[in-house]
């Protein structure tokens, strides 16, 4: 099939070349020249295991191609996917200025039938709006063209991107017409043979599982670190209540890991735009509300726990931060707690000394050069000379840590482990005081 993919982003770049890689004539168009530049050269933008290979293999093929020429990528697609960014507005509701754009363009350059698809992450009501937008446009021009637009939200997890894309759980449409149907059928066959995936629904409660998806995923967070924060004042260890509820098959493990918040590009600006739709048909979403603000909360302990250790006291401190990615296998620093914590210090007089296996470059993006901000070159240079360390992303190499070692490292034996990646004990017979989430203090 003929498609076009406007935005070349997570979303984007890998819807595109996922698609490309099962044999699907792939345009894949951005308003970002630079961007698009980079990847007519081979190089990927973002940070995402196994993407560069698939992306060069069907660039080779001819199966994928980048543009910034709207008219071509119009024109190519009978599908035509909008993964444009929707990020939050200034009252928290989502911004659907990119998505709007998308839909003029289409309207603008369309001379034949099309399905346009909202991959991005809408508001109920949005494949209204869109469907209104090149409505209005055709209707400019003074022409007729059949069109249809349907939802298809993305569920795809930073870091394990290509695997969720290609065997994740549901491939969700909202459409109430059968051309459509038959051709998203026809789109994802590839990725649809053993068993049923497909969940053909209606437009707007397609444009709600997405919320209510990301909602829940962030509400068992929220849970976990509210009962984590309880677990510490009680002296009960928060690790030994996850597993104990976690093997209650209702329940389960997936997500209920305690920690630092929740970040990244979604959970929070989705759950903020949740509770904004919510108040605009007079709902009020009290609990999404508050795994909002215990998220928020959340994610200052860290900084908390550091200044208890320093006796409030961070000025002229140097401290070691592993991790700066939001979680681990991406590079992605967006609403990030590493970012909360370092901001924290650098507001408290203290120096970081910094080290992710692949957000530096990010980091750097975002902060710029300051003589508070060191990023080394790994580990343990992150720790050299520094008085303190905070472990902020729970990437599989700061796993093992050998704390006598540490001990001489640090000037002062203090270690903030967001993730609970070790033991308490381990810590405290290295005579390190250990400050992690929902365990008591080991000092
Ligand atoms: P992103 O910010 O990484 O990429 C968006 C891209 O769209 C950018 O490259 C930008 O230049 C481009 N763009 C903006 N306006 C454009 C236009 N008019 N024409 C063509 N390109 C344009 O965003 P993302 O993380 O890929 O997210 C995209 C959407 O998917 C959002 O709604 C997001 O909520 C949703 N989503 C994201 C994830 C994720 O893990 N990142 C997962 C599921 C859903």
């Amino acid at each position: 099939m003929k498609i076009t993919v406007f935005g070349t982003g997570y979303v984007g770049l890998v819807t595109g070349t996922c698609l490309a890689d099962v044999g699907h004539d792939v345009i894949c168009m951005d308003v970002d020249a630079a961007k698009i530049e980079r990847l007519k050269q081979g190089e990927i933008p973002i940070f995402e295991p196994g993407l560069e290979s698939m992306v060069t293999r069907n660039v080779e093929a001819g199966r994928l191609n980048f543009t910034t020429d709207a008219r071509e990528a119009v024109a190519h697609g009978v599908l035509q996917f909008i993964a444009v960014g929707t990020p939050p507005d200034e009252d928290g509701s989502a911004d659907l200025k990119y998505v709007l754009a998308v839909a003029g363009t289409i309207g603008e350059h369309m001379d034949d039938y099309k399905v346009i698809i909202d991959k991005s992450t809408v508001p109920v009501g949005t494949a209204d709006r869109v469907h209104a937008r090149v409505a209005e446009v055709l209707k400019h021009r003074g022409v007729s063209v059949a069109f249809d637009v349907c939802s298809n939200p993305e569920f795809l997890k930073e870091g394990a991107a290509l695997e969720d894309f290609t065997r994740g759980a549901r491939i969700v449409v909202g459409t109430d017409s059968e051309a459509v149907r038959e051709r998203m059928r026809e789109c994802y066959a590839p990725y649809n043979r053993n068993h049923e995936k497909l969940m053909f629904m209606d437009v707007r409660a397609a444009e709600l599982t997405k919320y209510a998806a990301n909602a829940m995923l962030a509400t068992k967070i929220s849970f976990m670190n509210e009962i984590s924060n309880l677990a510490e004042r009680l002296g009960a260890d928060i690790e030994e209540v996850r597993r104990g509820i976690g093997s209650d098959p209702r329940i389960g493990y997936h997500f209920i890991y305690p920690g630092c918040g929740y970040g990244g590009s979604c959970f929070p600006k989705d759950v903020q735009a949740l509770a904004r739709t919510a108040s605009q048909v007079g709902y009020e979403a009290e609990l999404l509300t508050a795994v909002e603000s215990v998220n928020k909360r959340q994610k200052v302990t860290l900084f908390e726990k550091l200044s208890r250790a320093f006796d409030g006291d961070l000025a002229g401190k140097t401290i070691a931060v592993w991790g700066l990615a939001f979680k681990p296998n991406t590079d992605d620093m967006r609403d990030a707690p590493s970012r909360t914590l370092m901001e924290a210090l650098w507001a408290a007089g203290a120096k970081v000394q910094a080290y992710d296996p692949e957000a530096m470059k990010e980091c750097r993006r975002i902060y710029g050069e300051r003589d508070d901000l060191v990023l080394v070159a790994d580990r343990i240079q992150a720790v050299k000379g520094a008085d303190a360390l905070v472990v902020c992303t729970e990437w599989k190499e700061f796993r093992t840590l050998d704390g006598e070692w540490l001990k001489q490292q640090l000037a002062f034996p203090v270690v903030v482990d967001g993730r609970n990646l070790f033991e308490p004990s381990a810590m405290k017979s290295a005579c390190l005081m250990y400050y992690a989430v929902g365990r008591g203090d080991s000092m």
